[in-house]
């Protein structure tokens, strides 16, 4: 059975499922999944991430977790990537960091990841690149002591819902089926979650992702009773940006509603709501700022220069352009952004 034949039979017993649940089947459902069964990343698969695209960024994002620790007082922390993809970032994060005094031996390592094919590729990245790495199937299980966190490109892959108001009401925008049996968009009635309730703009799509929430909120808490720092990246909005959800196979635009588990299935993540979390969960907040702002900030053109006077031509050209379509205006300079929760006896941190 194929996993569109699984959501139809669902829908067709069930009636129409929520946008969040058709999400997590056709990203994780443990069959048939999209990040399940194989490696989407590069130029052979369906989408480049930044660490894919740059050793630079894994550097630089290396380099800001080590300034953390050091005004952490240097403590045994968890260092914690969720979603790690290849393990590319946590590998170019290790490399940059191995000659810090103290900080290797005073980390564990921890990756939060379900696919076993994308644990299995991690596993190989970064065989050898750390004594004690350990993989987790959920954030509860990275141990309670302070924590250096890192997302990329995670948190528009968790799920969520979407709700319009009309004349007569709260609508969610649900998958049921048509009448020749396709999966197609439908109405039906609806409270909408409590963040959403004042003053709607009519015909207007909101999205809400409880996930984000719950996890900003559990990041927070931790970060909030043992110390620490995490760093979000991803591409998103601060204030509501309508229909964002969106399919991607091969580099290229797809259809929400066909193949399921076959294409990346993401929504731009909301900014704002995880500052509320990270709020409530007892942490202060930075940015978002935009990823171009940050690792600018953080030296990028003085590391690419740096890397450039020992490179030939070719690999010059590749590290320009590398560093230009990071943080670039026109291309992920502005739409992808960096958040921090972090402690809040801790100073404002670098980049922010
Ligand atoms: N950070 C990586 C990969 C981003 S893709 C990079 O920048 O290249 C999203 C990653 O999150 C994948 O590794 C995927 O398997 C993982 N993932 C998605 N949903 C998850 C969930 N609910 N729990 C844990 N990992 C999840």
């Amino acid at each position: 059975m194929t996993l569109e034949t699984h959501i139809k039979e669902s829908i067709f017993e069930n009636g129409p499922m929520t946008i969040a649940d058709y999400m997590v089947l056709a990203l994780t459902q443990p069959e048939y999944g999209y990040y399940m069964r194989k490696d989407p990343f590069g130029v052979q698969g369906d989408f480049t991430t930044a660490p894919e695209i740059s050793q630079i960024f894994g550097e630089l994002v290396g380099a800001w977790l080590v300034t953390q620790w050091v005004m952490m007082g240097k403590p045994n922390a968890a260092l914690a990537e969720i979603g790690p993809g290849r393990g590319t970032l946590m590998a170019d994060i290790l490399r940059a960091t191995s000659k810090v005094k103290g900080f290797h031996d005073a980390i564990t390592v921890h990756l939060m990841e379900l696919s076993p094919t994308l644990r299995q590729k991690q596993w190989t990245t970064l065989a050898g690149k750390h004594p004690d790495i350990t993989w987790h199937m959920g954030f509860a299980e990275i141990p309670s002591k302070p924590l250096l966190l890192v997302a990329n490109e995670f948190f528009d892959a968790l799920p969520i819902r979407q709700y319009l108001h009309e004349a007569d009401g709260w609508k969610e925008r649900k998958i049921g089926l048509d009448k020749h049996g396709k999966l197609e968009f439908v109405l039906e009635a609806a409270n909408p979650p409590r963040q959403l309730e004042e003053e709607p703009v009519s015909e207007n799509i909101y999205e809400y992702c409880d996930a984000a929430t719950q996890m900003g909120f559990v990041i927070a808490n931790r970060i909030a009773t043992h110390g620490g720092s995490a760093l979000i990246i991803d591409y998103g909005y601060e204030h509501g940006n309508g229909d964002t959800l969106q399919a991607v196979r091969h580099h290229r635009h797809h259809e929400v509603l066909e193949e399921p588990g076959t294409a990346d299935l993401t929504a731009h993540v909301d900014f704002g709501n995880l500052t509320h979390a990270a709020a409530i969960g007892g942490c202060t907040v930075y940015g978002p700022v935009g990823q171009g702002f940050f690792l600018n900030r953080l030296g990028a053109l003085e590391r690419t220069a740096a890397l450039c006077e020992k490179a030939t031509e070719k690999q010059k050209e590749a590290l320009t352009s590398g560093i230009t379509r990071l943080t670039s205006a026109e291309q992920m300079g502005t739409l992808f952004k960096a958040l921090c929760i972090i402690a809040p006896a801790l100073p404002k941190p670098e980049g922010f």
